[in-house]
């Protein structure tokens, strides 16, 4: 590496761990810039033709796209394809276009970006929801459609045939669920941060990512090669040979590290003097299953349940919901799942009829409060879980709780759907216990009356963190000041241990913070009961947990605990970690 051009050396932030090399796909996510251009009246007959060509054109593509997702993830995947076939094909807009091209004489990219925005601003102030709904999806096909007109090659994840890297500027939860199904080695974008769900996603389906490169993408190539490394946060573009011999070592290095690791599968994570904690794993995809398995994981302590509906045009419904949560928890018994209800909101969209405009979407309808406030759509998840119950390892967890009132309510719509499923004698785990996200300031302040409400706590430091500090933590430009080790954030998680185990319930972790090695031994010495980590990072952590001792571990936290700086706090951390594991492999 040394060797290597510095110029071709991008640093990021370190997201997802692994080493990808390969070339790139650059993933075109870029606005469509469009001129006015007028027409001679000759010209105009052939314009109209142009126009009906692309509609044939992206006709095909999307037919052709259908096909493949259905293929691919099956038919309910695949509908957002019919909703976009019947908007491509709907005179309303179609005929406006060609009508104007003529009466205008003007080209028809022009024209046709005018209509769709006069339909789509007309259409996002009608009272019906479900047509206010269609906004996103008319400008999806728009987007298509200009690109044939304007001739522009369609680059989507669809098109990777080949094992690629992508480069995109940005990603959506959505795309990161549709590499799942393609040829994807890892990702480099310019935003984001490394709690952002796309980073999230990428660590449960094992994928290397640096986020936060600025504008890396307008110096890629398409086609060129390169190196990144996830646990650096850094890309390396057109390496030479020397540089791409170390890191296929270095690949072949972490990937015996890893295969070693998993020797400590059938292992208990126990500290030396006989501490047992909880070792669990975070799943996003019900095939997660398998990994946190065979990654030894103790249970599932979060399941992250808004992925089902995700990058699809409807929602799951009641029976879909059943058969995913009850193969889930099939899958793990005896060990237990924390199936989450749906955290949608923040940098996570989806097709909710209503789902408001948002200037910080953080901050505002999100996780338990749109759950609230759309019973219909809570109910049918409830209603899904609780029938899943019946296989006996099933908890239940609430996101994103502020207050009690909150939890209140919350439970009372759980009370109406148990109440309701007596009435039709469906049966369900009457014992069900219920827990909630420790993870804005207000809730850590206020554990103890929340904990006399609920079975278990379980702390979500990737919120925690950026309610406490103010820092949006999807944006690459304040990701400095994402700070797991202030001060203020470890007061609020010992905190929620300690009035949590005042009111003798379980009190675990599953924000990223848990699977961070630099954190394991103080979060042993505060007591936690559980971490849930992504399934990769579980032998890993389950290593620490075992190589050091419960004594130790609480001295460190009574250090940690008495500085007031985070910068002092980050050396401590550091210092004891490499004091401790520095010469062993961990
Ligand atoms: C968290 O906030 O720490 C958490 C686990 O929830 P999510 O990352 O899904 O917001
Ligand atoms: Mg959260």
């Amino acid at each position: 590496m040394e060797k290597s051009d510095a110029k071709k050396i991008w640093r990021g932030i370190p997201a997802s761990p692994g080493i990808a090399i390969g070339k790139a796909f650059l993933l075109d996510k870029k606005e469509i810039k469009i001129i006015e251009n007028r027409l001679q009246a000759t010209q105009v007959e052939g314009e109209v033709i142009r126009f009906k060509n692309a509609l044939e054109e992206s006709k095909k593509e999307f037919l052709k796209l259908k096909e493949d997702l259905t293929r691919k993830a099956g038919v309910e995947q695949a509908k957002i394809f019919e909703a976009y076939l019947l908007i491509l094909e709907d005179d309303f807009i179609n005929q406006q276009v060609i009508n104007r091209i003529r009466k205008e004489q003007g080209n028809a990219e022009f024209i046709y970006q005018k209509i769709v925005q006069e339909t789509i601003n007309k259409v996002s102030l009608s009272k019906d929801e479900h047509l206010k709904d269609k906004t996103s999806d008319i400008n999806a096909v728009s987007v298509r459609v200009l690109n044939n007109l304007l001739g522009l090659k369609q680059y989507s994840l669809e098109s990777v045939t080949s094992p690629a890297i992508i480069v995109a500027h940005s990603l959506s939860p959505g795309d990161v669920v549709q590499m799942s199904r393609a040829n994807i080695l890892g990702f480099a974008i310019d935003t984001g941060g490394k709690t952002s769900h796309v980073v999230l996603l990428a660590k449960s389906l094992g994928f290397p990512a640096v986020v936060g490169l600025k504008d890396f993408y307008s110096e890629v190539k398409p086609g060129e090669k390169l190196i990144l490394d996830g646990e650096r946060g850094e890309i390396i573009l057109s390496p030479d040979d020397f540089t791409l011999k170390n890191y296929q070592a270095k690949k072949e290095k972490l990937l015996e590290r890893d295969k070693s690791l998993l020797e400590l599968a059938e292992l208990v994570a126990e500290t030396k003097d006989g501490r047992k904690l909880k070792l669990s794993a975070n799943i996003e995809l019900p095939s997660d299953a398998e990994v946190a398995i065979k990654n030894g994981a103790e249970g599932v302590g979060l399941f992250r349940t808004e992925y089902l509906y995700l990058a699809r045009y409807n929602l799951p419904g009641e029976e879909e919901q059943y058969q995913a949560y009850s193969a889930i928890a099939k899958r793990i018994h005896p060990r237990k799942v924390v199936i989450r209800t749906f955290d949608m909101g923040g940098d996570k969209f989806m097709h909710i009829p209503g789902r408001p405009y948002e200037a910080n979407p953080f901050l505002g309808w999100r996780a338990i409060r749109a759950c609230l406030d759309l019973p219909d759509i809570f109910r049918t998840q409830l209603r899904a879980i609780l029938r899943a119950s019946t296989f006996g390892n099933i908890l239940l967890m609430f996101p994103m709780i502020s207050s009690l009132e909150e939890l209140i309510r919350a439970k009372e719509f759980l009370n109406e759907v148990k109440a309701d499923l007596k009435r039709e004698r469906v049966m369900f785990d009457h014992k069900l216990k219920v827990g909630i996200m420790i993870e804005v300031p207000a809730a850590a302040l206020e554990a103890d009356s929340l904990a006399k409400e609920c079975d278990f706590f379980s702390i979500g430091t990737n919120d925690l963190i950026q309610y406490t500090l103010a820092v949006d933590r999807a944006n690459e430009k304040v990701a400095y000041l994402y700070q797991s080790f202030h001060p203020s954030v470890l007061k609020l998680i010992k905190t929620t241990i300690d009035e949590g185990h005042k009111n003798e319930i379980f009190v675990g972790m599953c924000g990223e913070m848990a699977a961070d090695p630099k954190a394991t031994v103080f979060l042993v010495g505060l007591g936690i009961d559980e971490l849930s980590t992504s399934p990769y990072a579980v032998p890993q952590i389950k290593k620490i947990i075992r190589s050091i001792e419960f004594k130790e571990a609480q001295k460190l936290t009574g250090e940690v605990m008495k500085l007031k700086d985070v910068k002092e706090i980050q050396k401590l951390m550091e210092e004891d970690y490499q004091h401790r594991f520095s010469n062993r492999k961990v």
